[in-house]
């Protein structure tokens, strides 16, 4: 008989999961509490308006994202971002600046001062960090890049990918691939050239050179691709609420709608629900060894306003990926996507769309206020930074209670936990953008790796066969 897996959330990482497992053979059962899959990643489209509220791009990173894309028959929907994404805007004394993408262009940049160039100069002799205990982003980033990189780079960075604070974030876990570059190389400068190797050897590209894409439609066509592929292995609407391990397997406890609870057995299950959610579960009943503990991974609320206007009411070109907003220039936006130009269909013909974000770990009040409220500050700031002189023609208003897990200090604690649940609960697996990583595709990247940890445990081992004395496996 075939093993059984249950997988509890359908966002990207069990999509990913199922799919994977069902390939391989597995009997596939995904439980998703919510009436669609996809999770945060869903598209609207309405009035020529194409609005993602929630991620927007993907990023080639690992040939397991472009595999996905691709066994899902989607690579003739896949679109890459306009050329003109290359250029992203930071903004330094209320103005947008070409972020510089050549070490010769950072040395002709406004964004940073001549003494803050300098001392980028310096960070290959500062010694490396030899403590045990994890770094915030921003101790990190002033002790080896100064005060300057910090506001001008860092921040805006984090509040772009996190909704995140510099000063609450572990280097260590939200950025690990730069804690990695001083762990190995130490320095960052020294790190990125003789690091170029190894990522090729591990067919990895980096985050700055890494392809980004979408489709035709927007990103909800990979969820829907999914929903497609796996047919009836998905329930929606439908709650786990324990899972509780037998001598043998597992049992699962599940709710649909309002109805009853009802149980159904398995070999293996993958929680690849959220970190917040995992608090509403409880783990064999009566076990004190429950899931409260991972509700203290922090999601600052984050508000997501999609926004069109009519071409010339915009003075700025919009030429670029979008705009980031450091702390230290007080705005009420953390980030804007330039949608429109990004890829083709976000707008109709003559108007163009932007893509705001508010709130996060920097401002958490701002993203629960009312739309209007929301509207007001976001044409505030549009109005001096972009040039922004009417209301908008369209409006898509999403509002994230719990957006992005952060990985503060304090983060190893609950991989720590994670792994220590994974050895005590044989057969029971954590998959999520709460584990290694937050961006899509290394959700799918590390949710790939959770379902190879399962097929090799399913897999027939090798009989192994005497030949002369020897024993080969
Ligand atoms: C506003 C926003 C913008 C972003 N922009 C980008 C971007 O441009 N690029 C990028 O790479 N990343 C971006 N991200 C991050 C990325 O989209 C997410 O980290 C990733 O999609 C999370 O996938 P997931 O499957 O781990 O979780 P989720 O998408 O949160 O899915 C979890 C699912 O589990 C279900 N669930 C939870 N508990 C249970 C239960 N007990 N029983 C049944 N079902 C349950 C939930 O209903 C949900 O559908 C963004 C995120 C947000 C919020």
């Amino acid at each position: 008989m075939n093993k059984s897996v249950v997988i509890i959330g359908g966002g990207i990482a069990g999509l990913t999961v199922a799919f994977r497992l069902k390939k391989a053979g597995l009997d596939v059962t995904l439980f998703e509490s919510g009436s669609r899959v996809g999770g945060v990643m869903f598209s609207t489209e309405e009035d020529g308006y194409l609005a993602e509220t929630g991620p927007n791009t993907i990023l080639e990173t690992s040939p397991k994202v472009t595999g996905i894309v691709s066994d899902l028959g989607l690579d003739g929907e896949k679109i890459y971002a306009n050329e003109a994404s290359k250029i992203r805007f930071i903004v330094k004394d209320r103005k947008p600046v070409p972020l510089p993408l050549s070490p010769l262009s950072f040395f002709k940049s406004p964004l940073f001062s001549k003494g803050a160039k300098l001392r980028l100069l310096k960070e290959p002799f500062i010694e490396a960090w030899d403590n045990q205990y994890e770094e915030s982003l921003s101790q990190f980033v002033v002790r080896r890049l100064g005060q300057e990189f910090l506001d001008y780079a860092i921040n805006p960075f984090v509040a772009g990918v996190y909704a995140g604070e510099p000063d609450h974030l572990s280097v260590r876990h939200a950025l690990p691939k730069l804690y990695q570059l001083e762990q190995k190389y130490g320095s960052l400068i020294k790190g990125q050239i003789f690091g170029a190797k190894e990522r090729k050897k591990r067919e990895e590209t980096s985050k700055q050179r890494a392809r980004m894409f979408s489709f035709l439609h927007g990103l909800k066509t990979l969820p829907e691709a999914f929903q497609k592929a796996l047919g009836d292995s998905i329930q929606k609407d439908t709650t786990v609420n324990d899972v509780t391990p037998m001598k043998v397997g597992w049992w699962v406890h599940y709710k649909k709608g309002n109805n009853t609870t009802k149980t159904v057995t398995t070999d293996f299950i993958v929680y690849a629900g959220t970190a917040f959610g995992l608090k509403e579960m409880t783990l064999a009943k009566q076990s004190k060894d429950d899931f409260v503990f991972f509700q203290k991974i922090y999601h600052p609320p984050v508000a997501v306003l999609v926004l069109g206007f009519k071409r010339e009411d915009v003075d700025h070109p919009l030429e670029g990926f979008g705009m980031l907003i450091p702390k230290v220039e007080d705005f009420h936006t953390l980030g804007v996507l330039f949608s429109s130009t990004l890829f083709p269909n976000r707008a109709p013909r003559g108007y163009v769309t932007l893509t705001i974000f508010i709130g996060g770990s920097r401002q958490p009040e701002n993203a629960l206020k009312s739309e209007p409220e929301l509207i007001d500050m976001a044409l505030a700031d549009m109005s001096t930074l972009l040039g922004v002189r009417s209301k908008p023609t369209f409006v898509e208003h999403t509002f994230w209670e719990q957006a992005i897990p952060q990985y503060d200090v304090g983060f190893g604690t609950f991989k720590e936990k994670l792994n220590d649940l994974e050895k005590q609960y044989p057969g029971l697996y954590f998959a999520g953008n709460y584990r290694n990583g937050i961006s899509v595709a290394d959700t799918i990247v590390n949710a790939h790796e959770t379902s190879e940890r399962i097929i090799n445990q399913v897999r027939p081992s090798p009989t192994p066969k005497r030949v002369g004395e020897r024993t080969i496996v």
